[in-house]
């Protein structure tokens, strides 16, 4: 499964046990240099760079020439011999006896050695180059560490992974920050949320998660929000939001011990240090929170969300992880169950790093006469919802269940503050492209 001229090694295998032999490496020309007699060429691979170089009494006229041609970004065959060579990198180089140009580069449009002066704008636009540069390699290598830890978790938890459409006929939520489609000769929406199907499949399935693409259109021009994004889902019959505040504990701590363990790489070129979560994740109540922010004076509307100068506020007080639980029912869904014998407060929370939002959940409705009722108070009208409300008269389980956005928490994991850097192709009002 390779391309015609075979790769017998990576860059990372070039090591000084292997002095003498020959290798071939397949790669792209990283960083090349000229020093009178010798010709180096850094070349790149998944696994990372390795220096080959080129003597000019040991190569042919016409490689000595072709190599000073080669642009960076070219991709190459490179044959030689391995040799130990304490100076270089990883105490091995290896010496040119062939060179293939397999396809050639223009001068790239941005630096990809070392740290670019370009600003996020143009390496967004350059993207593709971009994600060569070890910075960005790093973060979506620890993006893929975060999926795979996260899909291993649930499933251990007995959850199966779904996947629920994404053109949808009603606004999951009410009609605001809706994307609109031609579908056929009518007009379709994007999915907000996998809220409704997931919740649906509770009953047929018990335990649910998804892991997929949703979108939202965001008015609010901000570092932490992007139309598309990819969000976390999942939904549990039988459980409520305490037992689902306890799994986050527990996926929270499992993505944390997995990033530490399997990217120390990445985290030391991101110069971030390890994230750490003490468990449980302290769980503090809405109104504890607005006491909080009465003793520092902070403002806030009654019963309302939470904005960024009361989040930056209490952020002080709690650090690193923790909830915020029992929220104003109508601040929440109207999925949200209202808490027993307290209905103006409901079962929910939202789980937070700092001041930022990484998930919210809620144990939720599971009587189809409250939850009408719930949707008219909220200014919905539950006809649009009828195909929902037909479930909850076959057996619908009680449940209960989060969305987390991935790249909020790959946020964290990187010590970014922008969420265009941990999004490979960001969308927003401005972007619509690469
Ligand atoms: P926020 O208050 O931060 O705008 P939200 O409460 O509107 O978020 P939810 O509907 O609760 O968002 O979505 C669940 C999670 O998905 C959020 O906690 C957040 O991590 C993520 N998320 C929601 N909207 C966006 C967005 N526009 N961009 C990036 N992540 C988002
Ligand atoms: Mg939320």
């Amino acid at each position: 499964m390779t391309y015609g001229i075979k790769r017998t090694h990576l860059a990372s295998e070039i090591t000084p046990e292997l002095d003498g032999s020959q290798v071939t490496l397949l790669g792209w020309l990283h960083e090349k240099r000229d020093l009178g007699g010798l010709r180096f060429l850094v070349i790149r691979d998944r696994s990372g760079l390795v220096q080959a170089i080129a003597a000019k009494k040991e190569v042919s006229r016409e490689l000595w020439d072709e190599i000073s041609s080669f642009k960076r970004e070219s991709v190459l065959a490179v044959k030689g011999i391995a040799k130990a060579s304490p100076q270089a990198p990883g105490g091995a180089e290896v010496r040119i006896r062939e060179v293939t140009l397999i396809s050639p580069s223009e001068d790239p449009p941005i630096d990809v050695v070392g740290k670019t002066n370009a600003d996020l704008d143009t390496r967004l636009d350059n993207r593709i180059v971009d994600l060569r540069r070890t910075e960005p390699q790093a973060i979506f290598r620890i993006q893929s560490t975060v999926s795979s830890a996260i899909r291993s978790y649930l499933r251990e938890n007995g959850f199966i992974e779904i996947f629920t459409p994404k053109i949808i006929a009603t606004a999951t939520e009410g009609g605001a920050s809706l994307f609109s489609v031609f579908y056929y000769d009518r007009i379709a929406y994007l999915s907000q949320s996998p809220q409704l199907y997931k919740e649906q499949l509770t009953s047929a399935f018990e335990r649910v998660f998804e892991i997929a693409p949703a979108f939202r259109a965001e008015e609010s021009d901000t570092q932490r929000h992007l139309s598309e994004i990819t969000m976390v889902d999942a939904e549990a019959a039988f459980m409520d939001y305490q037992d689902i505040m306890s799994l986050l504990d527990g996926l929270v701590e499992r993505v944390v011990k997995t990033v530490n363990k399997e990217n120390q790489k990445e985290l030391k070129v991101l110069g971030r240090e390890e994230v750490e979560v003490k468990l449980p994740i302290p769980r503090i109540t809405y109104d504890e929170a607005v006491s909080v922010l009465e003793r520092k004076g902070v403002e806030h509307e009654k019963d309302a969300d939470f904005g960024t100068v009361q989040l930056k506020a209490l952020s002080e007080e709690l650090s690193d992880f923790y909830f915020i639980t029992d929220w104003p029912t109508a601040a929440r869904p109207f999925y949200a169950k209202p808490l027993e014998g307290r209905p103006e407060r409901c079962e929910s929370f939202d789980l937070m790093y700092g001041w930022i939002e990484l998930a919210s959940g809620a144990t939720r409705i599971n009587d189809g006469k409250l939850l009408k009722e719930r949707m008219s108070s909220q200014g919905l009208n539950p006809d649009s919802f009828k195909t929902h409300l037909k479930w909850f008269n076959y057996g619908m389980p009680p449940h209960a269940g989060f969305g987390l956005g991935l790249a909020r928490l790959l946020m964290v994991l990187t010590g970014k503050d922008n969420i265009r850097e941990v999004v490979m192709f960001p969308r927003d009002k401005r972007r619509l492209e690469p």
